[in-house]
This record gives structure tokens, sequence and C-alpha cells, in this order.
């Protein structure tokens, strides 16, 4: 039994039709209605703007519920998702709104799940590209520079790392987005989606420091300035952390010692003191992944003279054990590390002057 292929062309053609047009709503109200208001040009203040209906506004009466992905507007009650909001803000049909978010190339979320990308563990790969955007767009300010020659670093100590610092953290947001769309920024690991909507990492006044591998930004940490801070060191939690000046490496493979530092103040604090140095971040961060790039090596241990500089040399003692390093460890007096060399020469000579 053969149906005439006109028939089947005719009914087969705007069904498939009807699904992929159906699929564009889908994937339009899927898009994160933040992304939509930003590509509409609104100012959000505390998730509210203005309405774009015909009546007093105040104050800012329409709500983003980012979680949700809808809005309210509690001046006109009028409210919906990403499509009804484009819709009234640029006067156009439904129709013609989901063809303009889809337009925006903007990810949708039911793709690249914000939430399922935040909860992946030291699964994602590291983004360079993102990481040396965010330096460009984060130069070290004077006042950061006056922080770091404050704890004892000189400029030609400063001149070695890349340092950035980050002034206007929602700045940086906006033009990530446009930039890279939100899920990779996510993915990156220096966008977080909170209930305010989607978050910088680092807050205002935060230095940066790059972890820079053959030309490559494979991670930056973030050390707040401000001592009321809500952290004083943070990083993108969805990434292993690589080791900081990692290409010093390349340079004890002619034979060198290399020291091995607790973070990274005490690593360039070494730098600073002529030595050859890297740093884990964190006590327990030493891995075995990362003691295999030392294979060969005179390693020179570098441990805080506190509760964690003793973690931190068991940890190693008992990695490199089974490796071909030679260990040596050279513990800082009781309370002390190494940036602390580092602060005192600075407090002499400023002392002198
Ligand atoms: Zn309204």
């Amino acid at each position: 039994m053969q149906r005439p292929a006109g028939n089947i062309i005719a009914k087969t053609v705007p069904r498939l039709l009807r699904i992929s047009r159906r699929d564009d709503w889908q994937l339009a109200k899927q898009v994160s209605i933040l992304d939509v208001c930003l590509r509409l040009g609104l100012t959000l203040r505390q998730g509210k703007t203005s309405c774009f209906g015909d009546h007093p506004d105040s104050t800012p009466s329409l709500h983003i519920y980012n979680k949700e992905n809808r809005w309210h507007c509690f001046g006109c009650s009028l409210h919906g998702s990403s499509i009804d909001l484009v819709a009234g803000f640029q006067r156009i049909s439904p129709s013609s709104a989901v063809n303009w978010i889809l337009g925006q190339s903007l990810i949708p979320r039911r793709v690249v799940p914000v939430r399922r990308l935040l909860s992946l563990k030291r699964s994602a790969s590291p983004n360079p590209d993102i990481f040396r955007w965010l330096m460009e767009q984060s130069p070290l300010e004077e006042t950061g520079r006056a922080y770091l020659s404050s704890r004892g670093f000189t400029p030609d100590t400063l001149a070695k790392f890349s340092l950035g610092q980050v002034v206007d953290p929602s700045r940086l947001v906006e033009g990530g987005i446009s930039r890279w769309g939100a899920g990779p920024l996510v993915e990156a690991g220096i966008l977080r989606e909170t209930t305010w909507g989607l978050k910088s990492l680092f807050v205002a006044e935060t230095i940066l420091f790059a972890f820079e591998r053959d030309g490559r930004v494979t991670y930056v940490q973030g050390r707040a300035m401000r001592d009321d801070a809500s952290y004083r060191w943070i990083g993108p939690a969805n990434l292993g952390k690589p080791l900081f000046n990692a290409d010093a490496l390349n340079l004890a493979r002619l034979g060198r010692p290399i020291h091995l530092c607790e973070g990274v103040t005490d690593t360039i604090a070494a730098t600073q003191l002529g030595k050859l140095a890297v740093g884990v971040l964190g006590a327990s961060s030493l891995t075995s992944e990362l003691a295999a790039q030392f294979d060969g090596m005179k390693v020179i241990l570098l441990p805080d003279g506190d509760r964690g500089g003793e973690l931190f040399e068991r940890n190693a003692r008992s990695i490199f054990l089974t490796r071909n390093t030679y260990l040596q460890v050279r513990r800082l007096p009781p309370g002390k590390d190494v940036a602390d060399l580092i602060r005192n020469q600075g407090k002499k000579r400023r002392g002198k002057v």
C-alpha cells in the first residue's frame, strides 16, 4: 500500500514547522530573564525596574523574579515570561518578541542549567579566554598598588606577576554577560547565581592574582582589600586549584631548587626574597596530581609556623614520599609566614626613610 508522495509532504511539513515554532517559544521562555533585561537596556535596582505600562511609576514597580524566570508589575498587575516582557517594552507582538529573544544569541537555561553548572565540583575545565578577559577588564589601580606595597611588596616584585583589581563588580557582570553570555561565566566560576540575580564572584576592591602557565591563565584568585569583606580569599569553586606561579617550574627543571609555599602572597614574598617559588592554595590542597609536576626536582617546603603549616608539611611529606622528589622542609618561626618576613623588611625600609 503506497500513499501518494504529495500527501505525505502536505501532512508532514506543516507539522514539523509547527513543532519547531513551538520549540522557539520554549527556548525563548527558557532564556534567563536577567539576560533579557540586560539586552532590553533595563536598569534593575534590587530586582525592580520601571514598567512599560501606561501608569504612574514613581518607584519602580515591575519586579523581576530570576529563579522563577518571570516578572510581575505591582502597578498594573501585568505579569508573565520574558516573551511578554519583550513584547511590552518593544511594543511588538509576542510572536515577534520570540524572534527578538532568539536573535540575541542568549543561552536558554534548560540547555545550560545554571544550577547544574554550579554543582559541578572540580569537573569543569578552566576557560583561559574568559580569565584573560577578566584580567584585561580589571587592571590594578593605585589603591591596589598601595595596599600591596603596605604589605611590603616592591614594584619590581609586583611587575613579575599578573595582577588585577575589581572596582565595579556590576559593570563587570554586565560587560561579561554581553561578551560571553551568562552560562560560560557561571561555568568559569566567576559568576554566581543568587536570589538577587547573577552576581560577580569578586566583590568591589578585590585584588586579582592570575595563575599563568605557558601564557594561559588557568585560574584567578581574589583577595579582598577590605578587612570587613565576607571573605579574604576567594576563587572559582568549581575548578581544581592549580599551582600559583607554575612557570617557575620550567626554571626548576634546569636544576634550581623550587620553594613550595602556602598560598599566593607567600609565593610572591618568596620570589621577592630571591627564591624560585610556586604556591598551593591551602594546606591540604597539595594533591598527588600537583606533586607529580615536581618529579626529579629539589623541593624546599616553606610551611607557615602554625597549625595549617603543620598540616601542609605532614601532607607534603606523605605525598612526596612516593615520588622521585628530594624534599627539604624549612619551617617558619611560630606564628610567622613568608609574607611576614617581607612585611618586616618593608617596615624597616620605611623606618629608615
Ligand atoms: Zn505596570
